[in-house]
């Protein structure tokens, strides 16, 4: 299982439709400041359902759409799609390509999709979430996170044990049950 590709469309500075190939191993964005390398990362983070703005590096939700440049009006859109090989079966579906879509309106409304079905964010982080990959995963490691593992209370630190572990899937679902 591998991240195959990432197509961002209206997504911050990227307003044309661009699509950036992976192979396996390890792969570097380069470029000078200010050239869209983070915004690569928030789109990662976004399509896997980061709900916060600010993790997203931005004020309010809204900012994830292309804003406009002196040449260039705004849109009305962003999309990102995540393609991720999955010919190992890692993810328990029967494809061996999974791609992964968020759409969000200037309304504020978001829409996701797996292989072009639509679906809910809830689909989504329980197809992934044996597969090490999501939005909590820690499959992003921020500039200071591992600082804050490093220092993180016991009982925060047991929650990274138990993602690694395939046990806070059960957890979360438990609470949600208990909820209702
Ligand atoms: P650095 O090397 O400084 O970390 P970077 O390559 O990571 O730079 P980013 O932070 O990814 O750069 O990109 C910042 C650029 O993205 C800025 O020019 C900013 O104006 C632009 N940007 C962010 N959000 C939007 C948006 N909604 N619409 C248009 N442009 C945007
Ligand atoms: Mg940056």
């Amino acid at each position: 299982m591998y991240l195959k590709s990432l197509t961002l469309k209206g997504f911050k500075s990227f307003a044309s439709a661009t699509t950036l190939r992976f192979e396996p191993g390890i792969t570097c964005v380069v470029g000078p400041n200010g050239s869209g390398k983070s915004n690569v990362v928030d789109a990662i983070a976004w399509v896997l359902g980061e709900q916060g703005a600010k993790a997203l590096r931005g004020g309010k939700m809204e900012d994830v759409i292309f804003a406009g440049t002196t040449g260039r009006a705004p849109l009305g859109r962003a999309e990102v799609t995540l393609c991720i090989d999955n010919s190992d079966g890692a993810i328990p579906i029967e494809y061996s390509e999974v791609s992964i879509t968020r759409r969000m309106f200037r309304s504020g409304e978001s829409e996701y999709e797996i292989n072009s079905d639509r679906c809910r964010l809830l689909d989504i982080q329980d197809l992934l979430s044996d597969s090490g990959i999501g939005r909590e995963m820690h499959v992003l490691v921020g500039q200071g996170k591992l600082d804050s593992y490093l220092h993180a209370r016991p009982e925060d630190r047991r929650a990274f044990i138990e993602e690694a572990a395939g046990v806070l899937k059960h957890r979360k679902r438990k609470e949600k049950a208990l909820r209702k």
